[in-house]
């Protein structure tokens, strides 16, 4: 078996405990028991400056657990869901859910009541928490599924007839002598890797979002995997990516305990909101997705910011293009970057860069390994396992690969193979450095004639060219051919769409790719459509494109 290997050295990776004795309880990891740690950090809002240390975290967690169980009849095992934009008492109720043996879910704050619908019935979601301006879908979609408006729960704000959290972790310090509820352990002969304690929604980018079962020990190996690769210096970050994506969970919410470092919340983004807060709080790290970096290289509103003391760029989520990343770096010749590759079914990274490799001439790449991980590369067709340099589908194991899907057997049989890999259905190679090369999607992999072409290949192409302010390529019906690319594009301000711009973009692929990348056929639109997570719908604009009436 060709195997690709860890360059790093394996992590101690504790297998009999919960997340919430990991981060609150042990006194080998948690920062509450280590007094060389320095203070304790904890989550704060980015706008309103409101602060909860570990301890304070705790104790509330303590609290709200306790009143999730004898007034909610909250059970190890159950869901509780959380529709919210990022706040500090997100993570407050995530540590309230794992204490007490449940599942936590995250929903996108984006999601409409059909969407909420599904993401309640497919997590089987027992009880809601939500913000104020989400109350609505909420509890249109709660109700389609038979979850009582009386299981609704606010995370801050007030609504009459509704009850807030802080509403019953008061109640429970009033009640003191009454004794709380006690942290729930991993039952004897399981571990930490039988218990699912998360349920995160994939992105949804190819299809209806998956809910994948983490375990608690998915959540600690990749945390020990990442501080192996952090940074010298205190750990502070900004939370501008969602909460409910499997970064926000990891990074935001269980990493900075871990560390003993800052988690600023950012309730919600904007360019100038980001900004601010960078400034502010002094963040050194940020961890992006490629649509924010594009605006980071081309939104004039950052010349009003001095971002000096930044030292790194992180990416990941999605593919970022080369023209971006030089564009990054001559911007902010003074930054490092660093990506991040993987998938909700990995827990986030599979592959990251190591402070060697902090480094723009590493940036198109994945990164390497993560420790205790390993990876095979199968070819498209025969599924033979391929060596250095020779593309294929990345799989990989390691203990952050996750328990599977929630109720579909057959997915999960599909994905995750006998052997313990998670087929990540992306295209790549390894290179003899060990660096991870992502070209694009299998499901999105358009084929003319046969041979498979990386849309991603030609919007980075087009991306590069001083007309195209951003781009999206997918494959269209061609009866010769099969399939032929056709590129949406959105031009740069001031750039008129005429028939002679898109011959010059047509002909600029031609000079620069073989014949059968060639695109066919561009169409100018405002925007085109990307996920809260950074990701290219590139489905969405395949039904627009096939819609009637279109020529
Ligand atoms: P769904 O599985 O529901 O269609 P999704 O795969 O986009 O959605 P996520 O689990 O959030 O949901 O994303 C994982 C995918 O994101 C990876 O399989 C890969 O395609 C892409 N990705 C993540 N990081 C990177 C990266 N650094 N470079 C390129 N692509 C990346
Ligand atoms: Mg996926």
């Amino acid at each position: 078996m060709v195997l690709f290997k860890t360059p790093h050295p394996d992590v101690q990776v504790p297998d009999d405990i919960t997340t919430w004795e990991w981060a609150f309880e042990d006194k080998g990891h948690s920062p509450l028991y280590d007094e060389s740690s320095g203070p304790l950090c904890g989550y704060i809002n980015a706008d309103t400056k409101e602060r909860l240390d570990w301890r304070e975290v705790k104790t509330k967690a303590t609290q709200l657990h306790t009143a999730l169980v004898r007034e909610y009849g909250f059970r190890p095992g159950d869901t509780v869901s959380l529709f919210s934009t990022n706040t500090i008492w997100y993570p407050v109720a995530m540590w309230a859910v794992v204490r007490g043996g449940g599942r936590v879910n995250g929903a996108s704050p984006a999601y409409n009541v059909e969407e909420m619908t599904y993401a309640l019935k497919v997590a089987k979601t027992k009880i809601l928490l939500t913000l104020p301006k989400s109350l609505d879908v909420a509890l249109a979609a709660a109700k389609e599924v038979g979850v009582p408006a009386s299981s609704v729960l606010l995370l801050e704000g007030r609504v009459d007839g509704f009850r807030n959290i802080q509403d019953l972790m008061e109640r429970c310090e009033e009640q003191r002598q009454q004794q709380q509820e006690p942290p729930w352990t991993i039952p004897k002969g399981m571990t930490n890797a039988d218990v699912c304690g998360y349920l995160n929604f994939s992105s949804g980018t190819t299809g209806l979002p998956k809910a994948v079962m983490l375990s608690h020990q998915n959540i600690i190996a990749q945390c020990h995997q990442l501080k192996q690769l952090q940074a010298a210096g205190q750990y502070k970050i900004l939370a501008v990516m969602p909460l409910f994506h499997i970064t926000g969970v990891v990074r935001f919410c269980h990493y900075p305990v871990f560390m003993n470092g800052d988690s600023v919340m950012l309730p919600a983004f904007t360019m100038e909101a980001m900004l601010r807060a960078i400034c502010e709080f002094q963040i050194k790290e940020l961890i992006l997705v490629p649509p924010i970096i594009i605006r980071l290289v081309r939104d004039k509103i950052v010349d009003g910011y001095d971002l000096r003391h930044v030292e790194r760029w992180s990416s990941g989520s999605a593919p970022i293009s080369p023209e971006i990343i030089s564009l990054l770096q001559k911007k902010f010749p003074w930054t490092g970057f660093r990506q991040g590759y993987g998938a909700t079914e990995s827990t986030a990274c599979i592959t990251a860069h190591p402070p060697s490799h902090y480094d723009y001439r590493y940036a198109t790449t994945g990164g390497m390994l993560v420790a205790n991980t390993v990876a095979k590369v199968l070819d498209l067709t025969t599924g033979k396992e391929l060596g250095p340099n020779q593309t294929g589908e990345i799989c990989a194991r390691g203990p952050q690969i996750a328990m599977g899907y929630l109720d579909n057997p057959t997915a999960t049989a599909e994905t995750f193979d006998p052997e313990g890999f998670f087929h990540t259905g992306d295209v790549g190679h390894f290179d003899d450095e060990g660096l991870v090369h992502i070209e694009d999607r299998i499901k999105e992999m358009i084929k003319v004639k046969g041979l498979q072409v990386p849309p991603a290949e030609l919007e980075d192409l087009l991306l590069g060219h001083d007309l195209v302010e951003d781009c999206a390529v997918l494959g269209i019906a061609d009866d010769y051919a099969g399939e032929r690319p056709k590129a949406y594009v959105v031009l740069r301000k001031g750039v008129e769409p005429t028939e002679a711009v898109g011959r010059t973009l047509l002909k600029f692929v031609k000079e620069k790719k073989v014949r059968y990348k060639w695109i066919v056929e561009v169409e100018f639109t405002d925007q085109v459509p990307k996920s809260p997570t950074g990701k290219l719908l590139r489905r969405i604009l395949k039904v627009k494109d096939k819609e009637p009436g279109r020529k």
